[in-house]
């Protein structure tokens, strides 16, 4: 059975606290879900405001394939702006349970249901598709559900959905609610919550129990602990689930993923099935060696099905097998002994308890093989102006390609504004850095520090670490580092 996919990142997922989209940022968005195969795309919420409008509008103006919804309570007024955005379709989100009725309305079962009523006859004289979406369904009296859903049935509403609002179902509950309810004759959705983690669980439960369309948003960002994960559930159905299928390209997957998590500005936690950055890492020599012979004996899918990459990790863990395939990927070839040599220096930086990086094995290797390598970029000077009455200002010199270039940025530390001074140079555009990590090395204020950052171009990611006494010259020199190694290749 194939599976409709409502992408609600646009709505639900702007509801993530401190998260802001613009309405070019909206549509750039839009544009990638429409691209990949989105069924539905939940724009925003018309009623909100006279931003929110305009992007919902240049979204509708794109003409899709995907059908464009917009948020609505079940009020004239509400229904009235998501007209004026020319939407093909509403989200009514509807109050079923006790508390929502009687604690947030103050109003009563008849009342709501007389209004529930109008406002899908308001919708539908007006052309709109109706999606109905009891709110807090899964708390809700279940005749008075069933009531709600078989009156908006007769009032010739489109789909209805089951919202888990405060993420409270089971695999189990979520699998006899939609069967109690898969009498029903209109397509029924299903939007879950992630509060107990279990919100790609119960969705998928929810289907065998006769769900025919998901809410989802991507990196299953959203209010609280967020929504149903978009790159889980459909990798899920896609690979675990025969009997079900859904229109989404799959191999797009990772490249929305990271459109999303740049754009909102959160970050996706290493170990995320299918998009984190350790999803296809591995480290262990056993495993390593697996995967060189067999990808299947350690990976349940390939990386390229997502859009993706393996990776080996460097690491006292790495046998001499991943670490020969780092090294042809660093473009270095190396007999057996010198293999050896470099497997047992990286052993030794990581039995002092440190992170062994890349630029740490190119100069690793690079001692081993004795290669002298010229890093296209060297730091010449930083200076900074910091104290709590000024603006961190910092001025820096570096060479880049024999050219000697003065630079200087602000920012809202002194770290920020060195490396702000250096990204904003030419060669530094196009590369993001997407972690920075401090350590003080000993424990007083005159401890060595280690920072060690990950920056990335395209889709390469390095590792660099750099470890002074002072953290603006370490960030620094692990940035440059950094982009010395990205620029190498
Ligand atoms: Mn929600």
């Amino acid at each position: 059975m194939n599976i409709k996919v409502l992408d609600t990142t646009l709505r639900d997922g702007e509801q993530t606290p401190g998260v802001s989209l613009t309405p070019s940022e909206k549509l750039r968005i839009a544009n990638k879900l429409d691209e990949i195969g989105v069924d539905f795309i939940e724009a925003g919420s018309a009623i909100t405001s006279e931003g929110e409008r305009d992007s919902i509008k240049e979204i509708t103006k794109q003409n899709y394939n995907s059908e464009i919804l917009s948020f609505s309570r079940p009020l004239i007024g509400d229904i009235d702006y998501c007209l004026e955005c020319d939407v093909d379709a509403v989200n009514l989100v509807v109050p079923t349970s006790d508390l929502h009725i009687k604690a947030k309305l103050k109003t009563s079962h008849d009342k709501l249901l007389d209004l529930s009523n109008d406002a899908v006859d308001y919708c539908k004289d007006h052309g709109l598709i109706v999606e109905l979406s009891a709110e807090d369904a899964s708390r809700s009296d279940l005749d008075f559900l069933k009531k709600v859903y078989n009156n908006a049935v007769d009032h010739n509403v489109d789909r209805i959905c089951v919202c888990d609002t405060v993420g409270i179902l089971t695999p189990d509950s979520a699998y006899e609610l939609f069967n109690e309810l898969s009498y029903i004759d209109v397509p029924i959705s299903c939007h879950c919550h992630n509060d107990f983690g279990l919100a790609v669980a119960n969705t998928l439960s929810a289907i065998k129990g006769g769900a025919s369309e998901i809410h989802t948003t991507i990196n299953g960002i959203g209010e609280r602990a967020g929504n149903t994960s978009f790159e889980e559930c459909v990798v899920s159905i896609d690979r675990l689930f025969p009997q079900f299928s859904t229109d989404i390209q799959i191999n797009e997957i990772y490249d929305i993923s990271k459109l999303v998590a740049r754009l909102t500005g959160v970050y996706i936690q290493p170990n995320k099935a299918i998009v984190g950055e350790n999803a296809f890492a591995h480290e262990s020599g056993i495993h390593s060696d697996g995967i060189i012979k067999n990808s299947a004996t350690y990976e349940p899918m390939t990386p390229e099905l997502v859009g993706r990459k393996r990776k080996f990790i460097i690491g006292k863990h790495m046998g001499t097998h991943g670490l020969n395939n780092r090294l042809k990927e660093l473009g270095l070839e190396v007999n057996d002994s010198q293999l050896h040599q470099i497997c047992d220096n990286i052993k030794v930086l990581a039995d002092k308890g440190k992170t062994v990086t890349d630029v740490d094995l190119q100069v690793i290797a690079d001692n081993v093989l004795e290669i002298n390598h010229e890093d296209r970029i060297k730091l010449d000077e930083v200076t900074i102006v910091s104290g709590n009455k000024v603006m961190p200002t910092a001025s820096v010199k570096i060479t880049i390609d024999d050219e000697q270039i003065l630079n200087a940025g602000v920012g809202l530390g002194p770290v920020d504004a060195a490396i702000n001074a250096i990204k904003s140079l030419d060669v530094f555009k196009d590369i993001d850095l997407i972690e920075y990590h401090v350590d003080s090395i000993t424990g007083g204020t005159d401890a060595f520090i280690d920072v060690i950052i990950k920056l990335q171009k395209a889709d390469k990611v390095v590792s660099a670490r750099g470890t002074e006494s002072d953290i603006i010259n370490a960030s620094v020199k692990a940035y440059i580092a950094g982009v010395n190694r990205l620029l190498a290749d």
